[in-house]
């Protein structure tokens, strides 16, 4: 049996009777397909996302680094009068 990939437009083939809510993916692009009717057959490209699981924490270092230097020569002769 053969399927149109709504994806890349080619003719993969499917197994025979693929029940609604299956996932399948397309043997031309790999994408990711989900049965969403039967009959007639209907598929969907859908995103899976092997691990969804991530906390992105980002601490911003806003800290002003004011190293700098006050490094004024100060070889002040004192002259003597
Ligand atoms: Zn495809």
């Amino acid at each position: 049996m053969k399927e149109k990939c709504p994806v890349c437009g080619e003719l993969f083939s499917i197994g025979e009777d693929l029940d609604k809510g299956e996932l399948i993916y397309c043997t031309e692009c790999y994408a990711d397909l989900k049965v969403i009717e039967t009959k007639p057959l209907r598929l969907k490209e859908v995103e899976i996302s092997d691990d969804d699981d991530f906390d992105s924490e980002d601490e911003v270092d806003d800290d002003d680094d004011d190293s700098k230097l006050d490094d004024e020569n100060s070889d002040y002769m004192g002259y003597e009068d």
